[in-house]
């Protein structure tokens, strides 16, 4: 019997790239989202991929609609499961809000959605003793280091109202581990600047006319549909003075949620905390020139003020993810930018 894996917000731009590795891989997954952030596109062409790919997973996708904050919702599912004498071999948490400008204006959904909905969650994973969680977690915790590499030892100082509630479930994570020991699994893993899409074209990051991150943007100014990129700063105290970000391609990523939910499950109870980077930077400028090059497009660009909140530098030091898990990131920046257009070009027409 394939092993049960509870993905909460899998259908969303991260969550779908790790349910397809997911597939692929034979697991039985369970999907919840509110489809708050995320299509029932994202499904079909999960699906999709698979026929693609003639590989036969699709009766094992388990699609429930619902909000983590409904505490009843959440039970019923695990009442399910256990009726049928099983129970989740993991939990990978990605349901959340995530924008960090939204989470300033908008402080209360974020406590409400992230750290409510996740108290829900590790409520309900208690009472039916499943121990085992991958919590999506962010480089934004570290707030304005000025190391030029992040470990994770490094003190949490979050500086935005987003990375306070990572934090928070962090610390929350933290607290239940130590009040039931031996008995909890955990990964909190700390995602750099997730890029890219699945070669296919098929999945991808859901598109709005006026996202805050840099590869939407590009994808709009190099679509037609954004005059110009506005680059937030060009007097960082870099190489060429734009500021510098550690861009890991999605498949990537996804692998490592993979490596993690296998080295819990193999090993003793522990809570870990990773940096999931590829522990190279990159100015804006460079990812610019680079999407240009593989896709031979034209990005105008105009420099603008530093965009409040930003920082210089935030690379991965990833030796501990390397070191435990053997991960290494496959696939290069010209990949990303490669993957992130082609995503953009084949569903545009969705904007
Ligand atoms: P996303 O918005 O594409 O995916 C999140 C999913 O959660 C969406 O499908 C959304 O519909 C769902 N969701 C939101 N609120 C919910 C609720 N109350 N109940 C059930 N489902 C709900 O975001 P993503 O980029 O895939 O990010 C996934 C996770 O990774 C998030 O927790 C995010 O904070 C974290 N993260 C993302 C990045 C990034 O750059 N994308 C970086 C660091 C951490
Ligand atoms: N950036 C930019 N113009 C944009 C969006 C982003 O110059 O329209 C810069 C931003 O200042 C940062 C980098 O690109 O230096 C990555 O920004 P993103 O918002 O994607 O990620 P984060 O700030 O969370 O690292």
């Amino acid at each position: 019997m394939n092993k049960k894996v509870l993905v909460t917000g899998g259908t969303g731009y991260i969550g779908s790239h790790i349910c397809l590795k997911l597939f692929e891989l034979g697991f039985d997954v369970y999907i919840i989202d509110s489809f708050i952030n995320s299509s029932h596109l994202n499904i079909a062409n999960l699906k999709l991929i698979n026929t693609q790919k003639k590989k036969n997973f699709n009766n094992k996708i388990h699609i429930i609609q619902g909000d983590i904050r409904d505490k009843s919702f959440l039970e019923k599912l695990f009442i399910g499961i256990a009726k049928k004498n099983k129970r989740f071999y993991s939990v990978i948490h990605m349901a959340g809000l995530k924008s960090v400008t939204e989470s300033t204006f908008n402080p209360l959904s974020y406590w409400d959605v992230n750290v409510n909905g996740t108290i829900n969650l590790l409520d309900v994973m208690s009472k039916f003793d499943c121990k085992t969680i991958i919590f999506s977690s962010s480089a934004t915790i570290y707030g304005k280091s000025k190391k030029k590499f992040l470990s994770e030892d490094l003190p949490i100082k979050p500086c935005n109202t987003y990375g306070e509630t990572k934090a928070t479930i962090e610390k929350i994570l933290s607290n239940l581990f130590f009040s039931d020991l031996g008995k909890w699994r955990i990964c909190n893993l700390r995602y750099f600047n997730p890029a890219g899409a699945d070669p296919s074209g098929l999945i991808g990051e859901k598109f709005c006319l006026n996202p805050n991150n840099l590869f939407p943007y590009l994808n709009l100014v190099a679509g037609g549909k954004k005059k110009f990129l506005k680059i937030y700063g060009n007097d960082w105290p870099t190489r060429d003075g734009t500021a510098i970000r550690d861009y890991v391609h999605i498949n990537d990523l996804a692998f490592g949620h993979i490596l993690a939910m296998n080295y819990l499950s193999s090993n003793k109870s522990q809570i870990l905390n990773l940096n999931l980077g590829t522990g190279n930077g990159n100015t804006v400028l460079e990812v610019l020139k680079t999407f240009q090059k593989v896709n031979n497009c034209e990005i105008k660009y105009v420099f603008k003020e530093r965009r409040i909140g930003d920082v210089t530098s935030l690379v991965a030091d990833n030796s501990n993810l390397k070191k435990l898990f053997n991960w290494s990131p496959c696939i290069s920046l010209s990949d990303m930018c490669r993957h992130s257009w082609n995503w953009f070009i084949k569903n545009k027409s969705t904007l």
